[in-house]
């Protein structure tokens, strides 16, 4: 599998893998925000940058203000056509496939890959084989918690095909120290762990 890594970064209630509730996240973890920020931007080559690929809902979750996501090329899904106006911080794609060659054609290095959601694009991302790494923050809550957007491919269990790897090896696919102890904020109580496809 060479080529520039494909990596997956969801943050998901576990075991149930819900991810979103009426277009927006269920709960707001400025550490885990903070750890998305620096996993996503972070290169070890400073000329090359890394590309964020999204479903449209999800970019339409980010405030105005906050996006394009800085400091990393951002490609939005849509089956509908949408203006590329020349400013290439956002490309609007119609398809995985596009975004992906996009991303590999930009006129930068591009390091890594990054899906980052939503559902929809998740699980059909999971399903085209091409994604080799899942960075998946596992969150605990001590409080029923509603969600109405889930991972549906198997993470734990036999049918699964994700290994999940050592600390030191997640810290390696970043490029940086990251937080090994869970974290807890709020009802949430959470983690970050790599896997890798088999
Ligand atoms: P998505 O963000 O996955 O967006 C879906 C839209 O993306 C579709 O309606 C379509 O846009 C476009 N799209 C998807 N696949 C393709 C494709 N192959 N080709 C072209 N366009 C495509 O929506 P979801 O509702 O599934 O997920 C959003 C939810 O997920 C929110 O609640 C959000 O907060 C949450 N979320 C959670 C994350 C987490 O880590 N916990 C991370 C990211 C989001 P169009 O309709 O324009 O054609």
């Amino acid at each position: 599998r060479g080529g520039i890594p494909i990596v997956m970064i969801v943050a998901a209630l576990v075991p149930e893998m819900g991810i979103g509730l009426k277009g927006k996240m269920p709960w707001r973890l400025k550490n885990e925000m903070a750890y998305f920020r620096k996993v996503t931007t972070t290169t070890t080559d400073n000329e090359a940058i890394n590309a964020v690929i999204m479903g449209r809902k999800t970019w339409q979750s980010i405030p105005e203000k906050f996006r394009p996501l800085p400091k990393r090329l951002n490609i939005v899904l849509s089956r509908s056509q949408h203006e590329n106006d020349g400013d290439d911080a956002v490309l609007f794609c119609t398809s995985l496939e596009e975004a992906l060659s996009k991303a590999k054609k930009y006129s930068k290095p591009v390091e890594k890959i990054f899906i980052m959601g939503g559902g929809e694009l998740y699980n059909q991302a999971y399903n085209s084989g091409q994604v080799g790494h899942l960075l998946l923050t596992e969150i605990r809550a001590n409080k029923e918690v509603e969600t109405d957007t889930r991972i549906e491919f198997p993470v734990y269990g036999d049918q699964s095909t994700w290994i999940r790897q050592p600390h030191s090896a997640l810290q390696e696919l970043v490029g940086g120290e990251v937080e090994e102890q869970q974290l807890q904020e709020g009802d949430f109580t959470y983690g970050f762990a790599y896997f890798k496809k088999k």
